[in-house]
């Protein structure tokens, strides 16, 4: 009988566990090599290893309706040379360290404590998340990809006690005059409009417990 209970109570539990697969980028030494120099020429940190502490989720959409295609940007380990808005800031190529397909499933493609460039300024101490979809500015991450982001959201809140805050793509700047923000090149900023403020909206209501960014009050 009292096993019948315990199974009882395991299955359902079961069901709700978040499914990640595991679907790596190359990142060997000269990926390292070359985040390095990121963090020493933007940060100013001479570091040995390219280890971070997350303290803020980072959500994005890949500007690309196909996984296929979204994935293919972060697959090589330099940057490609169709970025000139990006292609003097360092030679390490774009990464994140997830990415969630439009029917929801999520992929890891890194390790969790290694640095992805994936946001100006706060790559040292974020995790970014990317949403496959967004392709012409579309809003258009859908309802599978909500529900994903929350769960893995959730799953990163219990594996690392120090993140505070979740916040999209188009909020970074709100850290600048914090003491998380780290870029030292005044003038290296992009335009960013991902994933978008309905997304943000529809996460933050599940995710209540986050921080949002630091943003004037206005600006939302
Ligand atoms: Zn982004």
């Amino acid at each position: 009988m009292y096993q019948f209970i315990v199974f009882c109570f395991f299955i359902p539990l079961s069901l709700f566990a978040l499914k990640i697969e595991q679907t790596p980028i190359e990142f060997s030494h000269t990926r390292v090599e070359l985040t390095k120099e990121y963090i020493k020429e933007h940060y100013g940190l001479h570091v040995k290893d390219i280890k971070i502490t997350p303290k803020i989720i980072v959500i994005h959409h890949t500007a690309i309706d196909d996984y296929g295609k979204s994935l293919a940007r972060f697959v090589s380990q330099t940057l490609p040379t169709d970025r000139p808005e990006i292609q003097n800031a360092g030679a390490v190529n774009v990464s994140a360290h997830f990415m969630v397909e439009r029917d929801g499933t999520v992929h890891q493609l890194m390790p969790l404590d290694t640095m992805a460039r994936h946001v100006i300024g706060l790559n040292y101490n974020s995790i970014g998340i990317e949403n496959v979809g967004g392709e012409n500015s579309a809003d258009n991450l859908t309802q599978e990809q909500l529900k994903a982001n929350v769960e893995l959201v959730n799953y990163l809140k219990e594996k690392f006690k120090t993140i505070e805050y979740v916040i999209g793509h188009y909020e970074y700047r709100c850290f600048e005059k914090t003491p998380l923000w780290l870029e030292k090149d005044k003038g290296y900023r992009t335009e960013k409009d991902d994933p978008s403020v309905r997304f943000m909206n529809e996460l933050r209501k599940e995710i209540k417990y986050f921080k949002s960014a630091p943003c004037p009050q206005e600006s939302k």
